[in-house]
């Protein structure tokens, strides 16, 4: 049954003077899932909300937030490329918003209008259901950019022992790690890939293998590492993740992450358990088939 069957089969929307307004803004912002992800959520629980997408440019930033008031948004997601330029119009962030200066959802307070990032939280999320434990493990982290910032905070938060970070430009993996020596003293990091680097969880955050047949790190940190992460969510199997496949190593793409982000998100809107089984199914209907996977391949399947 697809995501759309499923809901169809419990409920139907229902608009009238009491629904309520959610929706993403971004540049572009047609190809989200989000919009059909929440509003089928929003169905399954019986919450009288609808979602839709925003597009925005960044002229139109300082006035968003009265708009959204106006017209009575309770709360919306940010994509590309307004993360990090929304902060400023905001009058609450969380801890972890805070320390990245960047935010992805947004909420309608009593106090304001407050952000949060769930990329770290929904990517821990995503690692505890496929059960990839990370406490006290070493860490090899490909990318600095939006989404590794938050995945590299959330580890740390998690326990990691070390974190290489590597980055093609070499200043940001720099900055990234000023910023986790700064909060993080008894975490050990570096920005310098060792030759024989020994990492039990290699976790690639770069668009490199997106659109592309790149592959974001060279084949030898394959060598002596444990599971391969690609957080990259628009294929099942990324180059990286291919050449994972090919030595049996086991690997995870970035589906769960982008759903566990979403569920994150709606609970925060909704304080209701999310309905995970709906949101993943509209997500795999969205992005793939519906023979696409999400979990992490086990060794030999
Ligand atoms: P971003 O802030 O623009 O960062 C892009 C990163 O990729 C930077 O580290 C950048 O390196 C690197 N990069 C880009 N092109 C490269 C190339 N040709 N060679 C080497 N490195 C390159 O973007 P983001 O928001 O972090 O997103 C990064 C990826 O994560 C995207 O594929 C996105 O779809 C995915 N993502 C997935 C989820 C999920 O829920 N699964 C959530 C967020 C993002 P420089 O610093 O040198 O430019």
């Amino acid at each position: 049954m697809n995501s759309d069957e499923r809901v169809n089969k419990q409920s139907y929307i229902t608009i009238n003077g009491e629904t309520a307004l959610y929706g993403v803004i971004g540049n572009p912002v047609k190809h989200s899932f989000s919009p059909k992800m929440h509003s089928l959520a929003f169905q399954e629980c019986g919450i009288n909300a609808v979602y839709l997408p925003f597009l925005i440019q960044e002229i139109q930033l300082p006035q968003l937030l009265d708009a959204f008031t106006v017209s009575g948004v309770q709360g919306f997601n940010i994509t590309i490329p307004f993360k990090e330029k929304i902060v400023p119009y905001l009058d609450l962030l969380s801890e972890e918003a805070a320390m990245l200066q960047s935010v992805n959802t947004v909420i309608q307070t009593a106090e304001g209008w407050k952000g949060y990032s769930t990329d770290g939280n929904g990517f821990i999320r995503s690692l505890t259901v496929a059960d990839i434990s990370i406490k006290g493990k070493r860490v090899l982290l490909a990318g600095a950019g939006g989404a590794a910032r938050a995945i590299a905070v959330s580890l740390a938060l998690a326990g990691v022992s070390e974190l290489v970070i590597v980055n093609r430009t070499p200043k940001k993996a720099d900055n990234l790690a000023e910023l986790l020596r700064s909060t993080f003293p008894n975490l050990r990091i570096s920005t310098i890939l060792p030759t024989d680097l020994r990492s039990d969880i290699v976790i690639n955050t770069t668009s490199v293998g997106m659109h592309d047949n790149g592959c974001p790190l060279p084949d030898t940190v394959l060598n002596h590492c444990r599971q391969v992460v690609d957080i990259i969510y628009n294929q099942p199997v990324t180059p990286l993740l291919k050449k994972a496949a090919e030595r049996s190593i086991p690997y995870m793409n970035g589906i769960d992450m982008l759903l566990y982000q979403g569920i994150e998100a709606f609970e925060i809107w909704t304080g209701q358990k999310a309905p995970v089984e709906t949101m993943r199914q509209s997500l795999i209907d969205s992005v793939y088939s519906s023979t696409a996977i999400g979990h992490i391949q086990k060794k030999g399947s």
